[in-house]
């Protein structure tokens, strides 16, 4: 398991573990995976659920998705399209849909589902919200859309990932737009496998929005974000 300590109260913790979305996201009560792929199903074995945002090869892995479910279980959520093919080699009973403006309770974590802005078939992405309220916007590998404003002022986010590379479009600009829009506490720029489009989006962030702090994570390394006031 990437995260052995338990975060404490009104604090979450999170690795990134692949050069996509792959974040393993610890609460007090829960350990959730997102986008796991280029992980080992064992260190997945202590996860109470899996979601998936889109269909996509660096976002969805049945196998690895299949290997899990044989010795733990956890449970998986997934965009409509991911859902229906993870349907077709696992027990379908197993598998929970998600879609946007809907809700999905983990014990008192809650994850809710948005659109996406990204050329997959029904992409989603994730507000979670722990059961102290640290909110966290996992924004997949989707640009920035308009309605993230409105997620932003409802949901007072603690942190966003924003993608700044390898998805259609997507770049530092795009990714720092996604933090304008969203205005979280803590920002991290993920989804690439280029550390300088990460100090690019780092830059530009520190010049227009110098009270939002930077997570430029690595790799298997573990980052914790207390709820702001
Ligand atoms: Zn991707």
């Amino acid at each position: 398991m990437p995260i052995q300590n338990t975060p404490e109260k009104n604090t979450i913790m999170f690795v990134w573990f692949n050069r996509y979305a792959g974040i393993i996201l610890k609460t007090p009560s829960k350990t959730l995976a997102i986008d796991p792929v280029d992980i080992k199903p064992r260190s997945l074995q202590k996860t109470d659920a899996i979601l998936v945002s889109h269909e996509h090869y660096d976002h969805l892995d049945q196998r690895l998705i299949g290997e899990t479910l044989k010795t733990s279980n956890c449970r998986v959520i997934a965009d409509p399209t991911s859902a229906k093919s993870l349907r077709s080699t696992i027990p379908p009973d197993r598998i929970e849909e998600i879609q946007p403006g809907t809700e999905i309770k983990i014990g008192e974590v809650s994850i809710r589902a948005e659109k996406s802005k990204h050329p997959a078939a029904q992409p989603v992405t994730f507000v979670i919200t722990s059961e102290d309220g640290v909110k966290i916007f996992h924004t997949s590998d989707s640009l920035p859309f308009p309605e993230m404003v409105a997620i932003g002022e409802r949901e007072k986010l603690d942190v966003t990932f924003c993608t700044v590379g390898i998805a259609p479009g997507a770049s530092p600009e795009t990714g720092f737009e996604i933090a304008r829009l969203t205005k979280p506490q803590v920002a991290v720029p993920y989804h690439t496998s280029s550390v300088d489009s990460q100090k690019k989006f780092s830059e530009i962030l520190k010049a227009q929005m110098p009270r939002t702090a930077c997570f430029i994570p690595e790799q298997n390394k573990i980052y914790e974000v207390t709820k702001r006031r």
